[in-house]
């Protein structure tokens, strides 16, 4: 791995007019005043960019783009601008790691709009390369108290198992054939043991078979495996009649004080805010009532879009937080993390919560051709990346081109993505299967 150029250049400001010499004191002065501010850097000397969408996104300077920090989409505060000789590194510097819109213009700039605190955006001529841009932002990365906080002890996993059948029995008998086929511990990835239907009446985590359910964790436990139950941790069904009271004190409150719909195809599921400490409440209890037949814990939990959605600004004033707190979020995606016991997997993988979890489910983006392990080159194995796109009715050789592909990007426990591909025992009774899973043994 190159190192970045060292030549720094001070981020040419927003402000339109000034001349430059006078930046480093507006930047200064700008950085303590709260309610947000904008950056602009020229990067029309460039026809590539370099985004921290999930694993890297390696593209074209074609269509404007814009992704919301921290989020999976734009999981890490910094992007890159190549051309066939140069490229430049933008870094912006918020160790509290605030809400920041990044919007890529080709042609012309990528302008920065800050909500919290402006950071000290720096720009550093660096080498067109995915290695050098990686190298570049992990020596301010890795300083900060989401790498240097972190005290977990992650256990690798060997597999992460998807368990999306229809019933416990069918589950229980699948999984027999899961831990026979592989090396302990393995994950398993519970979609659909609720009562309810999936994206129907969170946070109802009641299982649709409880003794069964606690029989599967039971097993798992006996062999060492991670259960890892489905719940959401950012989404409340207002159609869910005990929930409804508590829903309208959780939910994010827009400026106008509206609840937010997740999208206009659910709009039954609303988002909470994380702050709020109720929310928090249910969500750590869904987590303590998965429990077994001798009544241990599961091993672990997963929580939904916690690490993947874009965040919101927050105008409620009963959530403990000032309305509009660009860090509420994240705080209180923190405080929440911090109450769950045992093992997590969240999806997605912005960065401002690596000290807090154990794997992190990135499988969105790993089919696209774009797609580059930047994040591997960055932050390494810890927290876990699992998880990888496969196509539907793959073949064996298929699968192995897959697991290689993983393995390059840093992911060693595969996942069938049970959204659109064929259910995990379907691969097993074809064999394919275990062909990732003595591909990923001779790995190891
Ligand atoms: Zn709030």
């Amino acid at each position: 791995m190159s190192s970045p150029d060292r030549t720094r250049r001070r981020v040419v400001g927003a402000l339109a007019g000034l001349p430059a010499l006078a930046l480093p004191h507006v930047l200064r002065a700008r950085a303590a005043a709260p309610g947000g501010g904008v950056r602009e850097i020229d990067i029309s000397g460039y026809d590539t960019a370099l985004l921290p969408r999930e694993h890297g996104q390696l593209t074209r300077l074609t269509t404007r783009l814009r992704r919301r920090y921290p989020s999976r989409e734009h999981c890490m505060q910094m992007a890159a601008f190549f051309n066939a000789s140069r490229g430049l590194l933008v870094i912006a510097k918020d160790p509290r790691a605030g809400v920041a819109d990044w919007d890529i213009n080709p042609g012309s700039t990528l302008r920065i709009r800050f909500y919290g605190d402006v950071a000290d955006v720096e720009t550093l001529t660096i080498a067109p390369t995915v290695e050098a841009a990686a190298a570049g932002y992990r020596q301010w990365a890795a300083q900060q108290s989401w790498v240097t906080g972190r005290q977990r002890r992650s256990r690798p996993l060997s597999f992460l198992s998807v368990a999306s059948l229809s019933s416990q029995a069918l589950e229980q008998a699948q999984l027999r054939r899961v831990l026979a086929a592989t090396a302990a511990p393995i994950g398993v990835w519970f979609t659909q043991w609720r009562r309810y239907p999936f994206d129907h009446m969170y946070p109802d985590y009641v299982a649709r078979e409880p003794q069964q359910f606690a029989r599967t964790l039971a097993l798992l436990r006996a062999h060492r495996a991670i259960a890892l139950p489905y719940v959401n941790g950012l989404l409340w069904d207002q159609a869910l009649v005990p929930f409804q009271r508590d829903g309208a004190q959780v939910a994010v409150r827009s400026r106008s004080h509206d609840t937010v719909p997740y999208n206009a195809d659910l709009g039954n599921l609303h988002y909470a805010c994380p702050h709020s400490r109720l929310w928090q409440e249910h969500i750590a209890q869904a987590r303590a009532a998965l429990t077994d037949t001798d009544n241990q814990p599961a091993g672990g939990v997963y929580l939904d879009m916690l690490a993947a959605a874009d965040p919101l600004i927050c105008w409620s004033a009963d959530h403990g937080h000032a309305p509009g707190d660009a860090y509420a979020w994240q705080q209180g995606i923190r405080s929440l993390l911090q109450r769950i016991g045992g093992a997590i997997m969240v999806e997605g993988n912005a960065e401002a919560y690596l000290d807090c979890v154990d794997y992190l489910l990135m499988h969105l983006h790993t089919d696209q051709a774009d797609a580059v392990p930047l994040w591997k080159l960055v932050y390494g194995s810890q927290p876990f990346p699992v998880g990888w796109r496969l196509p539907a009715a793959l073949n064996a050789e298929q699968m192995r081109a897959a697991v290689q592909r993983a393995r390059d990007f840093g992911v060693n426990a595969g996942a069938t993505p049970w959204m659109i591909s064929e259910p995990e025992s379907a691969l097993f009774d074809r064999g394919v299967a275990q062909t990732a899973i003595a591909a990923a043994r001779t790995g190891q």
